[in-house]
């Protein structure tokens, strides 16, 4: 039996990072576990922890550090997560990162992927998309926020020699491929 692969991966909104993660997770056979799925979830089933993410994803902020690693680490503890785990969505900060290595041990994640797609590349996709949401200074705005909050936690795993950078500019077939190639190399089953 493979190996089991402990994955998280990074990229702009319109990078195509969730296409990639479901067809990750499928390859790998690991649990695709996207903070983002989960929050959305709880917000659906209208619990008291649902109402109060959905302030904050209403106004577009992140949760508290603490809480968002706290759902985070009770998913982990789940039997699946025992043949790998692929993450999306998380960690968004430095907190965060610390609090996940808290939680699996430095060797508990294999790589940390960023699907590398150019701002002017996801600017005209998110503009073709042509969602309500998706004004030109909205765009601008959410790009901005990625840079500031994701590059310090881009860098954390790159210190930890664990961070791998794939070109996302292709097709999603071609930026597929390029993933389980750098993955083939950099964490051989
Ligand atoms: P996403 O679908 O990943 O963009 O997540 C949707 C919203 O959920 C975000 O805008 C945040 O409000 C919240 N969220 C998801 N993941 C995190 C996280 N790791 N830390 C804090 N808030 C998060």
């Amino acid at each position: 039996m493979r190996r089991a692969i402990r994955l998280v991966i990074f990229g702009r909104q319109g990078a195509g990072k969730g296409t990639q993660c479901s067809r990750l997770a499928e390859h790998y056979h690991v649990p695709h576990i996207s903070t983002g799925d989960i929050l959305r979830a709880a917000v659906d089933e209208g619990t008291g922890f649902g109402l109060k993410a959905k302030a904050y994803m209403d106004a577009g902020e992140l949760l508290p550090d603490d809480v968002i690693s706290g759902v985070v680490d009770e998913r982990l503890r789940k039997d699946d997560t025992r043949q790998g785990f692929l993450l999306d969505g998380f960690p968004r900060t430095v907190a965060q990162a610390e609090a996940l290595i808290d939680m699996v041990g430095e060797d508990g994640v294999d790589l940390a992927i960023d699907i590398d797609v150019p701002i002017r590349v996801v600017t005209q996709r998110m503009r073709l998309r042509g969602r309500d949401d998706d004004t030109d200074e909205a765009i601008r705005v959410r790009l901005e926020t990625y840079e500031v909050e994701t590059r310090p936690v881009l860098d954390f795993f790159d210190d930890l020699e664990k961070l791998v950078v794939v070109d996302g500019d292709g097709t999603e077939e071609e930026v597929f491929e390029r993933i389980v190639d750098s993955i083939g190399r950099h964490a051989p089953a």
